[in-house]
């Protein structure tokens, strides 16, 4: 069977295609309007800062926040650096502990541990074998030293929705600051800042259909969230983040955002089918997978699937022309088991046979059927699967 090629691509967790639309507006921003946005003595200079206002009340538009409380940074990681960081730079002498979960993205996990180095005590917070996080383990953990809780709205290898909206109103009513990572929310639950009452979120760009390198930081003004910057420079975004803004970028991002507002039912609906299409192929062929995480509290678009005896660096050199992962791109030069996986209770061995699917709104129903059929040959290459029964 001759591979496809470009290779089918099913790992819209990891990135998602640049919408034609947003390359569109950003076009000229790249070429005609060089100007810079900070840059207000001029008229160039004026109309880059008005289309960088535009964008970010776009963006704000899109969790229902007030663009006043939005700053760019260059990805979700950079947001989670300045909400960890930023937070514990302004925090009392009181408040020195910070409690993240198991599953979090790197650029959380990493940053708070690098807080112990500067007299912070990081805890780790459980979650159960269907990936949610363990909220009666997490009230337990709260006390008043607690300075901080990071948990994600929705995990990047799984798809599992957490209980954000719940676990920041209990922080709220013990005085301690909640940061939301919602990187793979965006777009594909409804966010809205008011009903979440979390006081930081982070929001990246390229897991909704905009380019890569730029992202956002929500931070809450009323209550206002104590924060400091972490890089050194101009007064750019309130101080907080120094460096001169990326215009088409910024424009890029505006526009997706508008595209999710608009199409976040429709894409969610279409993506679900094609999801449940693509994981119950996956079991007429081979029968014994196993779907990691919740059946239920999950996004569509994200499948995570256990293959009993099969590796998955072996699946995907079976699977000859489809995109998938073996985890989260950000950990894939480690090579060590997923984190996540293992914090849901899976051995290495368990963990390194799971394969991660990614489904968005580019993906059609042909590609899916084809994925299935090349997931058939890979299979019975290695001797594994029930190829006949594919229908
Ligand atoms: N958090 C989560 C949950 C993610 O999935 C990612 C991207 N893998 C990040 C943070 C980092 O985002 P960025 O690539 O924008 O830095």
């Amino acid at each position: 069977m001759a591979a496809p090629e470009p290779p089918i691509y099913l790992d819209n967790l990891a990135s998602t295609p640049l919408a034609p639309q947003v390359l569109e507006a950003m076009m000229p921003w790249f070429i005609e309007h060089y100007a810079n946005p900070h840059s207000l003595t001029h008229e160039p200079g004026r109309r880059a800062h008005k289309i960088v206002e535009k964008a970010r009340a776009e963006i704000a538009s899109a969790v229902h926040a007030d663009p006043r409380s939005l700053i760019f940074t260059s990805g979700a990681t950079e947001a989670n650096n300045i909400a960890l960081r930023g937070v514990a730079a302004a925090a009392s002498r009181e408040r020195r502990r910070i409690l993240v979960s198991r599953i979090e993205h790197k650029s959380v996990l990493e940053t708070a541990h690098s807080l112990r180095d500067s007299q912070f005590r990081i805890a780790t917070i459980k979650v159960g074998k269907d990936g949610l996080v363990d909220l009666d383990a997490l009230y337990k953990m709260l006390n008043e030293q607690t300075l901080l809780v990071s948990v994600m709205a929705v995990n990047n290898e799984t798809g599992m929705i957490q209980p954000v909206s719940e676990i920041a109103e209990v922080c709220r009513s013990r005085g301690v600051l909640f940061h939301a990572d919602c990187a793979q929310a965006l777009g594909k639950i409804p966010l809205n800042v008011e009903a979440v009452s979390a006081d930081l979120i982070s929001l990246s760009s390229h897991k909704a259909y905009g380019p890569k390198g730029i992202g956002a930081l929500y931070i809450r003004r009323r209550p206002r969230v104590p924060i400091k910057a972490i890089l050194s420079g101009g007064s750019q975004e309130h101080g907080l983040r120094p460096g001169t803004l990326p215009v088409p970028l910024c424009v890029g991002f505006g526009a997706a955002c508008r595209l999710v507002s608009e199409n976040i039912e429709q894409d969610q609906k279409r993506i679900t089918r094609l999801t449940n299409k693509l994981y119950h192929g996956i079991l007429r062929i081979y029968p014994e997978a196993k779907l990691n995480g919740h059946p239920v509290l999950r996004v569509g678009g994200a499948l995570n699937i256990f293959f009993p005896g099969a590796y998955a660096n072996d699946l995907m050199r079976a699977f000859d022309g489809l995109a998938a992962s073996s985890g989260s791109a950000c950990t894939v030069t480690s090579f060590k088991p997923s984190h996540v996986l293992k914090a849901m209770g899976l051995t290495d061995t368990q963990a390194d046979c799971s394969l991660r699917f990614g489904i968005g709104r580019y993906t059609t129903e042909q590609e899916i059927s084809q994925a299935l059929e090349i997931m058939t040959f890979g299979l019975e290459s290695l001797g594994l699967g029930n190829a006949r029964m594919v229908g």
